[in-house]
């Protein structure tokens, strides 16, 4: 079987994939939730015409023939603070005090900056002037935020599957909401496998690692916007993975996700414990590192097998698990940003789709990249040190020195 390529195996993975349920709450705990309705404007935005400035409101027309050898002088008839609801209506050769965010009153139509006037008493409490004298005509419109102007009731504010961040959040208080549908966080189970797994903290022991892979994993996973159930570290045995894969099954965890096991090693029992209860699609894909990438089901859940060397469990999640977690959390589908980046050095690569640690900066207005250090798939320091992931497309062996290639920031 020819390996699957990275774009193959990403759109496989992603078709499979359905969002789970939803759930009103809210805004107070809405950061980062994916919403699960369109967000229709029940009002205009600004709810009405006001003013942008500290000022006076005024009708344009009585400035036409401002200028400071020829001043207009208006009278002050109103107070207008923010909050209030002027009744007043402006007569030619009338103004009205008004502060910002305030409603504009009926007649007005332009707003003169307090600065630009003869009233220079801004304090606080400051009394209202009787008249107003301006050398500057302006333009109906000018320093008003009209009704409307921003969105119109009836317009979409905010799409289904969006991620709702702080500035979206404004915005639905804005629009008047106090709670909202989104998705429900998916769950996913988390499990590490292999015989030489300490847990974290446990002194080291001949042959003995610790489980990193479960931590990161795990702050990867919650980073994509899933609540995590952890499983441990399963034993290269077919009982020990069998049993806590099951556990994924009773907790109806929407993904088991792990780590490790799923090469062709002598003790690789997880590919075989899927396939016994459910199936395998694909465990092998066309990158580097990252090469057996396993995605399945067992018992009707997703299920998306990491390598276990560290820097190719990173990258499997970066290219698949992160979408595929998108997609269950029902997130509009966006691809990542690429940018395009030089590297110092030629980058020899094995045709397969690689991903290359490396830190960007900025130089004469270009990215330039310098790999950093190992890039085998167990030295995660380097992948620290990264900033970056460089992508050298399958079937390219060489990339000569300066020339442009994709990159992710991370
Ligand atoms: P395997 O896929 O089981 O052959 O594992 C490949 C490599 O990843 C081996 O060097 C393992 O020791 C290492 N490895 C597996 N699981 C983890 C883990 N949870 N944390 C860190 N390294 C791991
Ligand atoms: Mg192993």
């Amino acid at each position: 079987m020819p390996l699957l390529s990275v774009d193959e195996a990403r759109e496989r993975i992603l078709a499979r994939l359905t969002p789970v349920g939803t759930e009103t709450i809210p805004l107070t705990a809405c950061t980062q939730r994916v919403l699960a309705e369109d967000i229709i404007a029940a009002n205009d935005l600004p709810p009405f015409d006001n003013s942008s400035m500290d000022g006076f409101a005024l009708r344009a027309a009585d400035t036409a023939r401002a200028a400071p050898a020829s001043p207009v002088t208006l009278r002050v008839v109103a107070d207008i603070p923010a909050g209030s609801t002027p009744t007043i209506s402006l007569a030619p050769g009338q103004a009205a005090r008004i502060m910002t965010g305030a409603p504009l009153p009926a007649g007005a139509d332009a707003v003169i900056p307090v600065e630009n006037t003869d009233f220079h008493d801004r304090s606080a409490g400051a009394p209202l002037p009787p008249t107003i004298t301006i050398e500057k005509a302006l333009q109906p419109g000018e320093n008003v935020r009209p009704r409307g102007m921003d969105i119109h009731a009836g317009e979409i504010a905010l799409q289904k599957g969006a991620v709702l961040n702080p500035q979206g959040i404004g915005l639905l208080v804005m629009l008047g909401f106090a709670q909202v549908e989104v998705y429900k966080k998916p769950l996913v189970a988390l499990l590490s496998s292999g015989d030489e797994l300490l847990k974290a903290g446990a002194p080291l022991q001949p042959g003995k690692i610790r489980d990193s892979n479960s931590y990161m994993l795990a702050s990867l996973v919650e980073s994509a916007g899933a609540e995590i159930l952890r499983l441990g570290i399963a034993k290269d045995s077919r009982e020990s993975v069998h049993g806590l894969i099951e556990q994924a099954v009773q907790h109806r965890a929407d993904m088991i996700l792990s780590s490790a096991g799923v090469s062709v090693g002598a003790f690789d029992y997880v590919k075989e414990v899927v396939e016994a209860g459910g199936q395998l699609d694909f465990w092998r894909v066309n990158m580097r590192p990252g090469k057996p990438l396993a995605f399945g089901e067992y018992k009707g859940i997703p299920f998306i097998g990491l390598p276990g060397n560290p820097v190719s469990a990173f990258v499997g999640f970066e290219v698949f698990v992160r979408d595929a977690i998108g997609r269950l959390g029902g997130r509009l589908f966006r691809n990542r940003l690429k940018v395009r980046v030089r590297s110092e050095e030629e980058i020899t690569s094995d045709g397969r789709e690689s991903y290359l640690r490396a830190v960007v900066r900025e130089a004469d207005g270009q990215f330039i990249a310098k790999l950093t250090g190992h890039q085998g798939s167990g030295n995660l320091l380097s992948l620290v040190q990264a900033n970056a992931l460089l992508i050298i497309p399958a079937g390219v062996k060489c990339v000569p020195a300066r020339q442009e290639v994709d990159a992710w920031l991370l």
